[in-house]
């Protein structure tokens, strides 16, 4: 079993369809923390993505995640554009021209994503952010790869889950909800809830596909 270059694709499908089901929740979580834009900036950029890799046909998991970066990073300013952006791109670097790979190693390339994510926020577990979604979820997928595909994603959309839940109650220490300080408290990272998103919707694509 792997994750393959036609699973991804069916992915980005996926998160666009899901972002545009949730963006005014997004963004409510936004206003409460933070400038209320990250429902508008990803569905403008999801929506952008799957034109773009509608309009051509990829050969491996570089090409794609790459478009998927530049297109992000050209259409979504604020934070959420160079994050994401940053996050395929390294992905994409990492997988180069594979068209399939077995999710522990794509564990390992989703590692890398992250840590560009964390280098460009300078961005710490704890702080917050999509990382606390993100982190938890590479983790789950990695440490169960070896029980099967479906039993390693659902583990990994569990993890991310219960790391976006676990937002609610920290203080934010990067971005514009930072400024909040201790007010900040309560909410839930609208970074991170994009994030667990983005999971669900490589376990979907990997389960149907
Ligand atoms: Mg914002």
């Amino acid at each position: 079993m792997a994750f393959t270059l036609g699973m991804a694709i069916a992915a980005m499908d996926k998160f666009n369809a899901l972002i545009e089901e949730n963006k005014e929740y997004l963004t409510d979580l936004d206003s409460a923390i933070g400038d209320a834009d990250h429902g508008i900036n990803m569905n403008r950029g999801m929506k952008r993505i799957v034109e773009k890799t509608h309009s051509k046909e990829y050969a491996d998991f570089g090409g794609l995640f790459r478009d998927a970066a530049m297109t992000i990073m050209s259409v979504v300013g604020g934070s959420a554009g160079p994050l994401y952006g940053t996050f395929f791109m390294k992905l994409g670097q990492k997988l180069g021209c594979a068209n399939e790979i077995q999710v522990e190693n794509f564990a390992d390339a989703l590692r890398e994503g992250l840590s560009g994510v964390m280098s460009l926020g300078k961005s710490a577990v704890g702080d917050k952010t999509m990382v606390d979604a993100i982190d938890p979820a590479i983790k789950a997928l990695k440490e169960n790869a070896s029980e099967g595909d479906a039993a390693a994603w659902n583990a990994a959309v569990a993890a991310a889950e219960h790391g976006m839940k676990d937002t609610v109650p920290m203080i934010a220490r990067r971005g514009r909800a930072s400024y909040l300080g201790e007010r900040s408290i309560g909410h839930q990272d609208p970074g991170a809830t994009s994030s667990y998103y983005l999971f669900t919707c490589f376990r979907d694509a990997s389960a149907e596909n």
